[in-house]
């Protein structure tokens, strides 16, 4: 990798803004199909959305933490088929013993297979709905939401105003609008739509999947998911530079027919342009480096794209369509045990409550090159449990005095696995929407009616620009497989423009 590049001037047939997994695999797919590639990255190191940390304990010891992206579905086998070529070796996650369900107001129930134990008729609403989703995500699919019949109606109406339209049993729409709101989008559920829901659940193969954390949640990586980025990046070698914000893209001639002197507008490209998809001239300026290249890929969320200037600026659609994606927010909750002593209690470690502040908590405890000196397979001694704070109650967290902020978030998971949990060793939140080049996590979704009016526009090149991101993916999406994907399906669709 090449950390200080000096202002240099360089020319290669391809640029890639953004080292994360999506970006480093198109720069991978081209430069294995014999093009020459640079990849200019932001921040000082690789892996974007998925991280690999450390948080120190109150005896001084390190552990590893996954700060971003980590598990792997069984659905994922394109990254799964990557992590095996790339000879990175995975683990399940731990689930054995009860599981705890915490009702909306607040009972504690342990239980042991995939159901939750709510009362029968809320059971009977949950099958309901999710056998509604689980159809219409059947029926619509992930490759075009935006093209089906009920693609309108159903972004018309948030996915809470949808379910309370389907069901009038509050805790059933409260844990079902969990596997899609806090759960993945990570924005309330009345702030998407029904369709963004049913693209979730299609591109995760059914609702059903996504209800079932042992399918969803199920392997990582020893070494953490960032191990991926940082073994395509070796492989590309002093192509990856670090540290280096791409500020701006010239790209395109301006249309001289749009040019309006008597308003003293400028020629632009306000109309799009011919050629979309196929090699031109563009000049990608970035803080050390300026690369002149035929193509360039823009692997970075779409809520970023803005952060560069564009000359001549995008079309008007891209203007309008790129203010309607945002980031959600979410805390990943990161706490360290001498012992994981749930285990001892023959609970999991999984907990779920819908509308509770912590909504989620699992084992996440470590395995092999993970712990420091581990070796392959070696569970780790110490337990880690991690947990989700998601949307209205992350902005609430973040607006506490610090020890304030973890007491309440260690309350609310010890209303899953007892009064152990108060007393971590370690302690850490990640703040993804705090990191100038992320901004929220885990990823960007439309606002009500955006996915049916602008998803159409998402994987479409203009001119000689392609853009490629976890965010922006049928399958795998908003995850690490989608990025690998669409880093491929973009780095694919170049070389076919030749
Ligand atoms: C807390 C958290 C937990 C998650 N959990 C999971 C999980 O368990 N499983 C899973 O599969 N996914 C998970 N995800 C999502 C997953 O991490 C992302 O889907 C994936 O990292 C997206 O990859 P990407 O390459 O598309 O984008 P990113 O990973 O965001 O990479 C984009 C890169 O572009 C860089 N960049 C941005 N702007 C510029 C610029 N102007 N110039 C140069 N570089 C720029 C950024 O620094 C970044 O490195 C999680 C995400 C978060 C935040």
């Amino acid at each position: 990798m090449n950390p200080s590049a000096q202002r240099t001037e360089i020319e290669r047939d391809v640029v890639v803004v953004g080292a994360g997994p999506a970006g480093l695999m198109a720069a991978r797919t081209l430069s294995k199909a014999g093009k020459s590639v640079a990849v200019l990255e932001a921040r000082e190191r690789v892996g974007g959305r998925t991280w690999n940390g450390r948080v120190r304990d109150d005896n001084g010891v390190d552990h590893f933490v996954e700060l971003g992206g980590q598990w792997i579905s069984p659905d994922q086998t394109r990254l799964i088929e990557l992590v095996d070529e790339l000879g990175l070796s995975t683990f399940q996650r731990y689930r054995e013993g009860k599981s705890i369900y915490l009702s909306p107001n607040g009972e504690r129930h342990e239980y042991e297979g995939p159901v939750f134990p709510a009362a029968d008729s809320t059971q009977a609403e949950m099958d309901k709905l999710i056998k509604i989703l689980d159809d219409l995500a059947a029926e619509i699919g992930a490759k075009e939401p935006w093209a089906h019949p009920k693609a309108a109606e159903l972004d018309s109406i948030s996915f809470r105003h949808w379910l309370e339209q389907q069901s009038d049993d509050e805790e059933a729409i409260d844990n079902i609008s969990i596997y899609v709101a806090s759960g993945m989008l990570t924005k309330p559920s009345f702030t998407f739509s029904a369709l963004q829901a049913v693209l979730m659940a299609a591109s995760a193969g059914s609702f059903s999947n996504l209800v079932d954390e042992d399918f969803i949640l199920d392997r990582r990586v020893e070494g953490g998911m960032m191990s991926v980025s940082e073994t395509l990046a070796a492989e590309l070698g002093d192509d990856v530079f670090l540290g280096t914000p791409v500020r701006e893209i010239q790209w395109a001639q301006p249309d001289p027919s749009t040019e309006d002197s008597l308003n003293n507008v400028k020629p632009d490209v306000r109309n799009g342009i011919p050629n979309n998809g196929e090699p031109g001239e563009v000049t990608v300026v970035s803080d050390q480096v300026t690369v002149r290249a035929k193509n360039v890929v823009i692997a970075v969320p779409p809520n970023l794209y803005n952060r560069i200037s564009y000359v001549p600026p995008m079309p008007r659609d891209l203007h309008i369509a790129h203010q309607h994606i945002s980031m959600g927010l979410v805390i990943k909750v990161h706490a360290i045990y001498e012992t994981p002593f749930w285990r001892d209690k023959g609970l999991s470690g999984t907990g779920f409550g819908g509308g509770r502040l912590v909504q989620e908590v699992y084992d996440n405890t470590n395995r092999g090159q993970n712990i420091a000196g581990g070796t392959a397979g070696e569970e780790d001694a110490y337990g880690t449990l991690v947990g989700f704070v998601s949307d209205v109650y992350a902005e609430e967290m973040w607006h506490l005095p610090e020890e304030e902020r973890k007491q309440r978030i260690l309350s609310a998971m010890a209303e899953y696995l007892g009064p152990e949990t108060m007393e971590p060793i370690a302690f850490y939140l990640s703040d993804m929407a705090a990191e100038e080049w992320t901004r929220g996590a885990y990823a960007t979704s439309y606002d009500l009616g955006g996915l049916s009016r602008w998803g159409h526009l998402q994987n479409q090149p203009v001119g000689p620009i392609h853009f490629a991101c976890s965010d922006i993916a049928d399958e795998g999406y908003q995850h690490v497989d989608g990025a690998i994907r669409q880093g491929e399906r973009a780095a694919n669709a170049l070389l076919d423009n030749g």
